[in-house]
């Protein structure tokens, strides 16, 4: 049984008697799972068709042209070319019968132009119509189906998008829902990804992680799925919780390091840390993050700067100090976990959504000053996640909180550590700068 005890009764067989809406059981993603349950409807006119076709063709899955009599497991559409209303009309009519094919947690994926690089006001409104679209296919999807789109700068060859295809495709991405994420030239050097008997395992295959706040909640999760998937990972919290921490570590084959992120020397230490241990870091996730609720009526300096600190000012020092070692090379990803309140702003939480909003512009300021080194740096931002902390809410906030979102639940850590895992690959290049929400489509901040 779940946290969610409404989902595993609207489940059961005297729920569907009593005719309660059913709560879908997302797919969520496993060792040795094909990409897709069934056959994929690869369309569109764009440069990036053949490979999409080509890469699900690679993991084993089989590719339609059109929709027949029985279900898909998703839908691309390639709608780089698009820039007419004729072209979207045209996007209509491929989409229509195709999304009523979806199978539950179906994948509808559209590529897009860029509206920015648009050459004139009628391409630039398609280009933008899409972004419409494709939010608009996710609400109306049901089962747990979701729908992206890839927003694709005219430059970007179908090796900058691979990543993200893949991610968005899989059941890794069950509850990313309703976003679009930009897609550029990958930064530095693009890395042939490892040779495996399936492409979609191991994508992170040697690759040195430090997570913060790794001993429980969302980031034990981050560090199991890092190194699920084949990285070497540094688990860092506060000595407090050395014990979990260490867990974590033994579990997933890593190091434990007990640091308080917001010591004055924690810096010094990490880069120490690293340059001895392994002289790299290829993957840095800010993860660890504190709550100290109060009205802003009532929010003291302590409060406020307790907050700040762990959530914002830890994280500016420790990526600067990093980025002035030479441990972050060619192909480095940072990742910084913000959250859905910093976009929407919350009830009692300045101090948190002043922090997780701050993280989100260090993500845009420095991810063009570190993209000529081949580093890029992306938050997400999650949204209600079944943790400790949720599982104690009053019943009718967390009730609210699953239920407002288009998937009708709450999301897992695993959630968030798989969208970690996507934009901490060599290969996710393509991906800067961006902040990707993991919320089935939260309605609040939308
Ligand atoms: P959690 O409280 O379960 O875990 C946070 C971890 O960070 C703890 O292990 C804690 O010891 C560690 N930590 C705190 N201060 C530290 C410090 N000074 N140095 C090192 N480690 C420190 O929280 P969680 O729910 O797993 O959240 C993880 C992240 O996700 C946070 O940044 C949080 O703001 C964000 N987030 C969570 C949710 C949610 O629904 N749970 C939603 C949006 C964003």
């Amino acid at each position: 049984m779940s946290n969610d005890r409404f989902r595993d009764f609207s489940n059961g067989g005297i729920a569907k008697r009593l005719g309660v809406p059913r709560i879908p059981v997302l797919r969520r993603y496993a060792p040795g799972q094909p990409l897709l349950d069934g056959p994929a409807l690869v369309a569109g006119s764009g440069r990036f068709a053949k490979s999409v076709a080509a890469l699900v063709t690679e993991e084993g899955g089989t590719v339609v042209d059109e929709v027949g009599e029985g279900r898909v497991a998703a839908v691309v559409v390639d709608l780089t070319d698009a820039t007419t209303l004729d072209d979207l009309a045209a996007a209509r009519a491929v989409l229509q019968p195709a999304v009523r094919a979806l199978a539950p947690s179906g994948r509808v994926l559209l590529l897009g132009p860029s509206p920015s690089e648009a050459s004139g006001v009628e391409a630039a409104a398609v280009a933008q119509a899409l972004d419409g679209l494709v939010r608009t296919i996710a609400k109306e999807a049901r089962a747990g189906a979701t729908a992206n789109l890839l927003v694709v700068d005219a430059e970007a060859t179908p090796a900058a998008v691979d990543s993200s295809v893949r991610f968005f495709l899989s059941a890794r991405s069950a509850y990313v829902d309703g976003q679009v994420v930009h897609v550029g030239v990958p930064v530095g050097s693009p890395q042939d990804p490892p040779a495996l008997d399936s492409p979609t395992e191991k994508r992170l295959d040697g690759r040195v992680a430090v997570v913060t706040g790794a001993a429980r909640g969302i980031g034990a999760a981050i560090a199991d799925t890092l190194a699920r998937d084949g990285a070497r990972v540094v688990a860092v919290d506060i000595p407090a919780a050395g014990e979990s921490l260490v867990a974590v570590a033994n579990r997933t084959g890593g190091t434990a390091l007990q640091l308080d992120i917001t010591a004055e020397d924690a810096p010094a230490r990490l880069v120490a840390f690293l340059t001895e241990r392994f002289g790299r870091l290829d993957l840095l996730v800010h993860n660890a993050g504190i709550t100290r609720d109060k009205l802003l009526a009532n929010m003291d300096a302590e409060r406020w700067d307790s907050v700040l600190n762990v959530n914002l000012r830890a994280q500016l020092r420790i990526t600067e100090a990093l980025l002035d070692s030479a441990l972050l090379g060619d192909g480095a990803r940072i990742v910084s976990v913000s959250s859905q309140s910093g976009i929407a702003g919350n009830r009692g939480q300045a101090n948190y959504v002043a922090s997780k909003a701050g993280i989100i512009g260090m993500v845009r300021a420095l991810a063009p000053v570190v993209a000529p080194r081949g580093i890029t740096v992306n938050a997400v931002a999650p949204g209600f996640i079944e943790t400790a902390m949720t599982a104690t809410m009053p019943v009718a906030t967390r009730e609210g909180g699953r239920r407002i979102n288009s998937l009708r639940q709450g999301g897992l850590p695993v959630d968030v550590a798989e969208t970690i895992g996507w934009l901490g690959q060599a290969a996710s290049g393509g991906v800067n700068g961006q902040v990707v929400r993991v919320c089935g489509q939260s309605m609040i901040g939308a």
